[in-house]
C-alpha cells in the first residue's frame, strides 16, 4: 500500500480537545453540546494510560478537600451537577443510562482510633466551609448503622455519613460522552496522539499535529491525563502530574443489598460488588500485586462478612493522574491565551463539573476565580516556553 506523503487539509475547528478520557470527554461534551463549539477531539489510543477505564466509580465528597476548602465546594458542586449530565446524557446518547445514584454515602471505621480521627476531619471540614456553605454530615455509631447497612460485621464501630455522596457506572458514562458528543456534530479522532513538538502555540491560535492532519482552533485544552506533563510546558502550562496505581477486585452478583456506597465498597447495578482501592506510588507500573489485593479483599470482609462468600471474578489496576497534593490543576496560560489545562484524580465525580462549570469557562475564555486557588501556580511552578 502507498503511503500518504501529501500533507493533509488543515482542519479548523472553535476547539480543540486533546485527551478523550473522563475528563476531555466531559469537557469536549460542554464544548460542543452545552456551548456549541464545534470541538474536535484528539484521542491517543489504546497504547495510553486510561484511569477512566480502570476506575472505581464514585461520585463522591466526603472525603474531598481538607484544608483546602475550595476543593470540597468544587466537588459538591460537581455532585449537584451529576443529575443534569446524567438527564442530559439519557437524552443525547440514545437513553444511556449511567446508573447515577445518589444515596448519600458513608465512609466505615474499624476502630475507635479511626472513628476518633474521622470525626476530628468531619468536624473540620465543617468549620472550613464555615456558615455560608455549610458541611452536612454526622457521625454514626454502631447500633444506627446496622440499621442502615444490613449484614454490617462486629468489627465496624461507627462510619462518617454525608449526603452528598453517590456512584455511577465510568465505563457508560464514559461510552455516553463519546456518543453524544458525536451525535451532536463533534469530531472524535482516535489514534491521534500528539507529541509537543508537533504543537504550534500562539494567542488564542493553536494548531497541532496529530493523526498525519494539521488541526487548528483559537481555543485548546489539555486534557491528556498523565500525557499532560509532557504537553503543557509547549503551551506555557505546567501539568506536574504523576501515576499512583490503585487496585480494584469485583466479586460475583450477591443477593445481599448494600443500599448506599462506602469509601471502599460500592455495589453495581447488576449485583456485582466493587472492592478499592489502593494507593500505590510505584511509577508507571501496572501489575498487580497479592498482598494488596489480600488487604483490599480483608477490609471488606471485616465490613460485611457475608462478602467472603462470593467469589472475586475481575481485578485489575490502573494509574491515577495525581498532582503533588492531590487536588486538580485548572489553567490558562498566561503566555498563549485560549490554552487551557485540566488534570485530576477524581474524574467520575468531577465529571458534573467539567462538563457542565468547566466548558463553559472555557468556552467564554476565562476561568472563574474559583479555581484561583486550584492553578499550578500552588507549586510555585515556572511555566516553561
Ligand atoms: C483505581 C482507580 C480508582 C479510581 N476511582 C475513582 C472514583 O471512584 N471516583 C472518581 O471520581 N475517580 C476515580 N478515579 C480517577 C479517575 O479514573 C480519573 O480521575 C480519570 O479517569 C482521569 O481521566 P483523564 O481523562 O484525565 O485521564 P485518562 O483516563 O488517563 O485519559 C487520558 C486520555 O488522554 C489520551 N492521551 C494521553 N496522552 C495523549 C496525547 N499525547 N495525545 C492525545 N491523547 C492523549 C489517552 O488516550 C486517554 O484517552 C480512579 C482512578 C483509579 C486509577
Amino acid at each position: 500500500m502507498a503511503m500518504e506523503t501529501a500533507p493533509r487539509r488543515r482542519r479548523e475547528f472553535d476547539a480543540i480537545v486533546i485527551g478523550g478520557g473522563l475528563v476531555g470527554a466531559a469537557i469536549a461534551h460542554g464544548l460542543q453540546c452545552g456551548a456549541g463549539l464545534a470541538t474536535a477531539l484528539l484521542d491517543e489510543g489504546d497504547v495510553a494510560y486510561r484511569a477512566s477505564r480502570g476506575n472505581f466509580g464514585l461520585v463522591w465528597v466526603q472525603s474531598k478537600g481538607l484544608g483546602a476548602p475550595w476543593y470540597q465546594r468544587w466537588t459538591r458542586a460537581s455532585a449537584a451537577e451529576w443529575p443534569a449530565l446524567a438527564a442530559d446524557l439519557a437524552a443525547r446518547a440514545a437513553g444511556t443510562d449511567v446508573g447515577l445514584r445518589q444515596p448519600g454515602g458513608v465512609h466505615l471505621c474499624l476502630s475507635g482510633q479511626e472513628f476518633e480521627e474521622r470525626a476530628a476531619r468531619m468536624a473540620q471540614m465543617r468549620a472550613e466551609q464555615g456558615n455560608a456553605a455549610g458541611f452536612d454530615y454526622r457521625m454514626i455509631g454502631a447500633a444506627e448503622l446496622r440499621d442502615m447497612l444490613p449484614g454490617l460485621g462486629p468489627r465496624v464501630v461507627g462510619a462518617s455519613w454525608t449526603p452528598y455522596d453517590g456512584h455511577a457506572n465510568p465505563l457508560r458514562l464514559l461510552h455516553a460522552l463519546h456518543r453524544a458528543f458525536v451525535l451532536a456534530g463533534g469530531a472524535y479522532v482516535p489514534n491521534a496522539g500528539v507529541a509537543a513538538e508537533d504543537c504550534r502555540a500562539a494567542p488564542r491560535d493553536f494548531t497541532v499535529v496529530a493523526g498525519g492532519a494539521p488541526w487548528a482552533a483559537p481555543r485548546i485544552v489539555l486534557a491528556a491525563g498523565l500525557g499532560n506533563a509532557a504537553l503543557a510546558p509547549r503551551f506555557g502550562l505546567a501539568a506536574p502530574v504523576r501515576p499512583q496505581r490503585g487496585q480494584v477486585l469485583v466479586t460475583e452478583r450477591a443477593r445481599e443489598l448494600l443500599p448506599m456506597p462506602t469509601t471502599t465498597i460500592r455495589q453495581t447495578q447488576e449485583g456485582s460488588l466493587m472492592m478499592g482501592d489502593s494507593q500505590e506510588e510505584v511509577g508507571f507500573d501496572l501489575r498487580q500485586k497479592p498482598a494488596v489485593m489480600r488487604e483490599i479483599a480483608a477490609r471488606a470482609v471485616l465490613s460485611f462478612p457475608w462478602i467472603a462468600r462470593l467469589n472475586i471474578l475481575r481485578a485489575w489496576s490502573a494509574l491515577r493522574v495525581m498532582a503533588p497534593d492531590g487536588l486538580p490543576i485548572y489553567d490558562q496560560s498566561e503566555r498563549f491565551p485560549g490554552a487551557f489545562t485540566a488534570n485530576c484524580h477524581s474524574g467520575v465525580t468531577l465529571a458534573g463539573a467539567h462538563a457542565r462549570l468547566l466548558a463553559p469557562m472555557i468556552a467564554r475564555g476565562a476561568l472563574d476565580p474559583m479555581l484561583d486557588p486550584l492553578s499550578a501556580r500552588r507549586f510555585d511552578v515556572h511555566a516553561a516556553a
